[in-house]
């Protein structure tokens, strides 16, 4: 990773973009991959960059735009907003946060708030943390200067920025799926220079994270045979985890390709050797069902799509700090750019 391309993932994931408020984020990514790529927004917010789109044979790569965020619903009297949230989180995760809440007037900064340990009763210590007993501090005095800032239904995400952390390991929200939107737009880039004969689609999906919205409407739209999904994957390299659950996921270990009912096997076998000619590492991992990921909604699409998915292993999921290797990122983009090179024509995608 370059200066040039590390500052672009550190603008995605500032970027506050939740599941259904992702136009923010949305014009970072276009501004990035239309020097090389044709533009197109559909009604969802989904953006499709097309390049070489007259080629063959056409091959979609997606990742989701969205993060999962918060969303206000009341504003009490003194000015705090109670919120509902937007994707799945772990309430233990959320005290103390920093969030940004896309106001009518510009971001506004806010803090979540919870009773501190030192008043919560024995019992209230010992359970979980609930999100209806927390609430987001803006700093206004009264319910009139908050509404002054933010109205009901504004939402907002968490902005906890990027800190390095040791051996080109880096910590971040939303990681989850900026990483992927950022991989997806850095191999367009990289083989837009390299005069590809496949007509390539890069998909920056909205609302995966309230259940794969964005993708399955986007890939009807390519209308590709060949897709591939990159979103991140959590990983047994850390305490409390186990391999024998989760099977051997490492950070650092390389990109993840997924085996199960929503792969192509022939695409599997093709993102391995593009592995292998690219010269990067790769881990594999099991999914029998191939839910959880907008792979799934795109391989149902139109007749099928012969689908891979391609995942950064990420420490910590869905908190204020997930955490990855930038090698692994550096991989998968090398990885793809070798895949969509070498595709044939026609490709011989029957399982
Ligand atoms: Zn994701």
């Amino acid at each position: 990773m370059n200066d040039d391309q590390r500052s672009f993932l550190v603008s995605l994931v500032r970027a506050t973009g939740p599941s259904g408020y992702e136009s923010g984020a949305q014009e970072i990514w276009r501004n990035r991959v239309s020097s090389v790529a044709d533009v197109h927004t559909d009604s969802l917010g989904s953006a499709i960059a097309s390049l070489n789109p007259g080629g063959s044979p056409r091959v979609m790569l997606e990742a989701h735009i969205d993060e999962i965020g918060f969303q206000v619903k009341y504003i009490d009297d003194n000015g705090f907003l109670y919120f509902n949230t937007i994707g799945g989180f772990d309430p233990a995760t959320l005290a103390g946060n920093r969030v940004r809440i896309l106001g009518h007037n510009g971001p506004v900064n806010g803090v979540i708030g919870r009773k501190p340990a030192h008043l919560l009763a024995e019992e209230d210590r010992k359970a979980n943390p609930k999100i209806k007993d927390m609430w987001i501090d803006i700093g206004a005095r009264n319910a009139e200067e908050a509404r002054n800032a933010v109205s009901i239904g504004d939402a907002g995400g968490r902005v906890h920025d990027v800190t390095d952390l040791l051996g080109n390991f880096l910590a971040s929200n939303s990681f989850d799926d900026r990483v992927g939107s950022y991989v997806i737009a850095e191999v367009l880039l990289s083989i837009a220079r390299e005069n590809p004969s496949a007509a390539v689609f890069a998909a920056s999906a909205v609302q995966e994270e309230i259940g794969l919205r964005g993708a399955g409407p986007a890939a009807y739209s390519i209308d590709a045979p060949i897709g591939v999904a990159v979103d991140v994957t959590y990983t047994s390299d850390h305490p409390e985890t186990r391999k024998t659950e989760v099977g051997d996921i490492r950070c650092g270990a390389g990109p993840v390709l997924t085996r199960g009912a929503a792969t192509n096997p022939r695409i599997f076998e093709r993102l391995v050797q593009a592995a292998e000619a690219a010269g990067v590492p790769y881990q594999v991992e099991g999914n029998p069902t191939g839910r959880g990921t907008d792979q799934y909604a795109m391989y149902v699409v139109r007749s099928g799509m012969a689908t891979g998915l391609v995942s950064i292993p990420t420490r910590y999921l869905h908190t204020a700090s997930e955490v990855l290797s930038q090698d692994d990122v550096d991989a998968a983009v090398a990885l793809l750019a070798r895949f969509v090179l070498d595709l044939p024509e026609p490709p011989d995608v029957t399982p």
